[in-house]
């Protein structure tokens, strides 16, 4: 849903893999265990942004969808989490963000062909990632990764009230590292 806001409902059908959006749509709005097939198809929606427009618009366009996604999964997660519990919200700033990371890092191995093990240290929360399929990350495509970044960015935006932070991936298993690794700075830029 994230990407059709930022590409289009047309765009979104002529990306390589029409037989998934109907698995997506069929899936929509329940929070079941999503088949094989949809966990495949998202990470290949996400993979064909930067086959169909290129590397380095690819990957800005799956920032934007993840970032337009967080709402959705706001929506349809947010109690399941335990995002909008009065504990939660009463957490101090910190708290919250890391909490919510490792909130969302579930929510990703549940649904998504990433395995994330959220991790922190006093400056930063960390997500090493492993990709599941072979198919979803080929030697130069990092836009799956990128989703993530952009979700990460709304999240943590949603999650401190209105402030913004550094969210980058900083190795990328794309270029040869083992695993890919997104770093949060916990000091908000702004
Ligand atoms: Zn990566």
């Amino acid at each position: 849903m994230g990407m059709e806001e930022v590409i289009g409902p047309d765009r979104l059908l002529s990306l390589q893999f029409p037989g998934s959006l109907q698995v997506l749509a069929d899936h929509a709005g329940t929070s079941d265990q999503p088949p094989d097939l949809l966990i495949e198809h998202l990470c290949q929606l996400q993979s064909s942004l930067e086959k169909t427009y290129g590397q380095i618009p690819g990957r800005g366009l799956a920032v934007r969808s993840g970032r337009a996604g967080f709402k959705h999964i706001l929506r349809e997660f947010a109690d399941e989490l335990g995002l909008v519990r009065l504990e939660f919200r009463l957490m101090p700033g910190t708290c919250r963000l890391e909490a919510g990371s490792n909130a969302l890092a579930k929510l990703f191995n549940q649904f998504t062909c990433q395995h994330v093990v959220p991790n922190q240290d006093d400056q930063d929360i960390l997500w090493l990632m492993d990709h599941l399929t072979s198919g979803a990350h080929g030697q130069t495509e990092s836009s799956a990764c990128q989703f993530a970044v952009g979700l990460l960015q709304e999240a943590m935006y949603w999650l401190s009230g209105g402030k913004t932070f550094q969210v980058e991936e900083i190795q990328c298993a794309s270029t040869g590292h083992a695993q890919c690794k997104v770093r949060i700075r916990k000091k908000p830029i702004q």
